[in-house]
């Protein structure tokens, strides 16, 4: 998903501003739309495909780090955010789409934790952020290793 934004997506045309944003948000919720309109109901988890924005202090670029690195559990199906007490509960026939079904709502609740510290350090009244200390090649470093 790095570099260039392709010219198509799921054989969608790529709007121009959403290209220019192919790392934000916008382009990720863009990407899910043109996945569920193309009858694909799990849409594949964006956390990845996004870059945390460079004003987010330190401290808050570890917890964005650390919530869009919580795995879902195939094994257990556990609910988000994967305590224990909610073991996998096998209802219906279908085992492959409830385990999708949970997969996505884990993705999305974990997706709406990294935007919601992100809304929580830029609004600058949070004191919780810590000055920036951290050097961009470590910041760099963080980023391709965490995976
Ligand atoms: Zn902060």
């Amino acid at each position: 998903m790095a570099g260039q934004p392709p010219a198509t997506y799921l054989g969608a045309p790529v709007p121009a501003d959403i290209a220019d944003r192919w790392q934000k948000w916008e382009a990720a919720r863009w990407r899910q739309g043109v996945w569920r309109a193309a009858n694909r109901p799990y849409p594949p988890d964006e956390r990845f495909n996004i870059r945390p924005p460079a004003e987010l202090c330190p401290e808050h670029r570890r917890l964005w780090i650390a919530y869009r690195n919580m795995r879902f559990d195939e094994e257990t199906g556990n609910r988000w955010p994967g305590y224990d007490g909610s073991p996998f509960q096998y209802q219906g026939t279908d085992m492959d789409a409830l385990r999708n079904e949970r997969r996505v709502e884990w993705d999305e609740k974990a997706s709406e934790q990294m935007q919601l510290i992100e809304r929580i350090c830029l609004s600058g009244r949070s004191p919780q952020c810590t000055p920036s200390a951290v050097q961009p090649v470590q910041l760099a470093l963080d980023l391709d290793t965490a995976a």
